[in-house]
């Protein structure tokens, strides 16, 4: 016999987003629930927190794919959308 585990989550499963600062390895953590805006600049070091530039000019902004992320799991959080995503979560090892 063979068992598979699988984890899923919904989006109101989701309570913040965490993004790191590239130079000095502080995090931030966003609360989606209370989403307002990112943080341009880093508060530990001042460095740029998410760049507003992309080299492939084809493709949004990090700042405006983290945004419209953001934006969308709040917008699902308040639907009737039997959505789940399935996440790659640790197995915990047998004893
Ligand atoms: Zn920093």
């Amino acid at each position: 016999m063979t068992l598979e585990q699988r984890t899923f989550i919904s989006p109101g499963d989701i309570l913040a987003v965490e993004y790191e600062c590239d130079a000095c390895h502080a995090r931030y953590l966003a609360q989606v629930s209370t989403f307002k805006d990112l943080l341009g600049q880093c508060p530990n070091c001042k460095g740029t927190f998410i760049s507003q530039t992309y080299a492939d000019t084809s493709k949004r902004t990090d700042a405006d794919a983290l945004r419209h992320f953001i934006a969308a799991l709040n917008d699902l959080r308040g639907r009737k959308v039997a959505l789940r995503l399935e996440i790659n979560a640790p197995v915990p090892s047998k004893r």
